[in-house]
């Protein structure tokens, strides 16, 4: 992963959500993590499954968890893990430069 684009150093603040209780919050990487959240770039990828969670919320309830240890197929899914996964689909890093 190299950055060369310097318009945005990756502790910018930007939004973290949480996919189960939809707590959002504006938080640097650093400050994201440090609360507990489970959030890219540090816990997962843009763009990929992985759990958005807050503090508060387990990874149990995530979309990943159904998908990946559930092993739920996409009609299995409810309406909201759904919409959830459509929200992780069409991430894009919040400093966008290096997005092949
Ligand atoms: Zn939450």
């Amino acid at each position: 992963m190299s950055a060369d684009c310097t318009t945005n150093s990756p502790t910018d603040p930007f939004v973290h959500w949480c996919e189960t209780c939809g707590r959002e919050e504006v938080l640097s990487t650093q400050d994201a993590f440090d609360a507990g959240w489970d959030f890219p770039p540090r816990m997962g990828t843009f763009g990929v499954i992985s759990p958005r969670t807050c503090p508060s919320c387990p990874m149990t309830s995530t979309v990943w968890w159904a998908i990946s240890v559930e092993k739920l197929s996409m009609d299995d899914l409810t309406p909201h893990q759904l919409k959830v996964l459509g929200r992780i689909l069409e991430e894009v890093p919040p400093s966008a430069g290096g997005v092949q």
